[in-house]
């Protein structure tokens, strides 16, 4: 069960996979990324997350890279790392360049991966819940762009973890709830699966498409429309969809108690579902 990497066509150990350090990526954050998970040795929903890298690089103009290549790439990972629960971490650059803000001419994309088993959540997080804050948003206008420009993401993850709690949530500075650090957001309200609709605003995540999916199988009402704190705190149930998170219960947030504190029901059955079609 190696953890491998991939660097523009090879294949290699991760401590071997090195980038020259005028790239992009890592000067300007001029980069876009994808994080792909397996269960029981099979990538989940691995077009949707192609088709969003996809979204990512068009969005940030650079020039065409060859699906076909990055679905092969992916998928020799995958088969020479062998390992069943794996995530695998794309990143594109813009490419390698003496450091100037306009695009170079002449440069091209540069393709890492990496692969590596999942961390699975700890069971007592899923079964009892976890806590989160909430944290003004300061992100740019463009989060529905897969960029590697995390910072406020990473400042508000670490945050939470000194406040004692799982995650942070975006709000923005009229109190519209966005979304988690790597997560989008659900509410319970009345019965119904509340989540943000798609706007710059956030990342289309591919869990929380899948989760108004299932939600749609399973006659679960849901509505993408905005929020505010209010409802989030005074909400039935809430969770976080993720690829890693998957669907994870918030039973505090901001000291809130949400519903009784416990997992909810329909928290509970999207779960399950979830993890169901994962080895559909
Ligand atoms: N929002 C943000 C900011 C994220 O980083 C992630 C994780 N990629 C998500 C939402 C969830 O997206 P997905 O379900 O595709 O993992």
């Amino acid at each position: 069960m190696p953890e491998l990497a991939y660097l523009n066509g090879e294949f290699l150990p991760i401590d071997k996979a090195l980038v020259p350090i005028e790239d992009r990526g890592y000067q300007f954050g001029d980069a876009v990324y994808e994080f792909i998970a397996s269960y029981n040795g099979r990538l989940f929903y691995l077009e949707e997350h192609l088709d969003r890298l996809d979204r990512s690089l068009k969005g940030l103009s650079f020039p065409p890279v060859s699906r076909e290549t990055l679905r092969k790439a992916v998928l020799t990972l995958f088969e020479k790392a062998e390992i069943q629960r794996a995530g695998i971490y794309i990143q594109i650059s813009r490419g390698v360049s003496p450091r100037n803000h306009a695009f170079p001419d002449g440069v091209h994309p540069q393709i890492v991966m990496t692969i590596r088993e999942i961390e699975e959540k700890p069971p007592e997080l899923r079964k009892n819940g976890a806590a989160a804050i909430t944290v003004e948003d300061i992100r740019w206008g463009r989060c529905d762009l897969k960029t590697v420009q995390l910072l406020p993401n990473v400042l508000a993850k670490q945050k939470a973890l000194a406040a004692g709690v799982f995650d942070a949530i975006f709000v923005s500075p009229e109190g519209v709830v966005r979304e988690g650090t790597s997560s989008n957001i659900c509410i319970v309200a009345d019965g119904v699966v509340i989540t943000h609709p798609l706007t710059p605003q956030i990342l289309p995540g591919i869990t929380r498409m899948v989760v108004i999916d299932l939600c749609r199988e399973l006659n679960i009402p849901v509505s993408e429309r905005f929020f505010k704190t209010d409802a989030l705190y005074g909400s039935e149930e809430a969770f976080l969809t993720g690829t890693v998170t998957e669907v994870l219960p918030i039973v505090t947030i901001d000291g809130h108690r949400i519903g009784d504190s416990q997992v909810g029901p329909v928290t509970t059955r999207l779960f399950e579902a979830l993890r169901q079609r994962s080895v559909a």
